[in-house]
């Protein structure tokens, strides 16, 4: 088990180096650092994005879009889907999971996917890229995971946005992973009303 995972660490003790050097220079850990952070994809509004010159979202699935193994989507995410997609905002499903897990669940929300995405390297954003037609300046990553999201995104000069993951995983790998992303995970989030469909914005103003 800890054998098979051995390349990653090492590749996670490498980036760690690297980033506490750049942090020592006076670089505010850029490898690690999204452009903007968020408590929910759902929080991830129109206008939000036209600020960020975005038109296109290379959108992460286990823990961003719903939890692991779960073949449902989170909570509000079909109603913000729609949303996104009535602004005009293409999207795309990038995930370093298996095409037996990324297709139904892209197929059931009707978008394409990359599947075995291999983040944090670039393949399948420029497969993405490639299939959504859209300048590299025009996409953001948006994924819960530090070391594969919101790095793959500073290794090739992407926008990001990091989402607060849905549940906190349980197994030991997962458990280290997410240690060791605690030093780097944005401290202020954009505060914006999760959007609840039929909810006015007066209750929302009242919350
Ligand atoms: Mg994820």
């Amino acid at each position: 088990m800890i054998k098979k995972h051995l390349p990653v660490l090492y590749c996670l003790i490498l980036f760690l180096q690297v980033s506490f050097i750049e942090s020592y220079v006076g670089g505010d850990f850029l490898l690690f650092k999204s452009t903007v952070a968020v408590n929910t994809v759902c929080q991830i509004t129109p206008a939000l994005l036209e600020s960020m010159d975005v038109k296109g979202l290379l959108l992460d699935l286990d823990n961003t879009l719903t939890t692991h193994d779960n073949h449902k989507p989170a909570k509000g995410v079909p109603e913000w889907l729609k949303e996104m997609d009535a602004a005009g905002i293409k999207m795309i499903i990038v995930s370093n999971n298996s095409e037996e897990r990324v297709s139904p669940f892209a197929a059931m929300l009707g978008l394409d996917f990359v599947s075995h995405s291999k983040k944090p390297l670039s393949k399948g954003f420029k497969e993405a890229r490639n299939r959504m037609d859209l300048p590299f300046e025009n996409l953001a990553v948006v994924g819960d995971q530090i070391f594969t999201d919101i790095l793959g995104a500073n290794l090739k000069r992407l926008k990001s946005i990091y989402v607060d993951p849905i549940e906190h995983e349980k197994t030991p790998f997962f458990k280290l992973k997410r240690r060791l992303e605690v030093p780097f995970i944005p401290k202020k989030r954009i505060e914006i009303p999760i959007f609840v469909e039929n909810e006015t914005k007066e209750e929302q103003k009242r919350k």
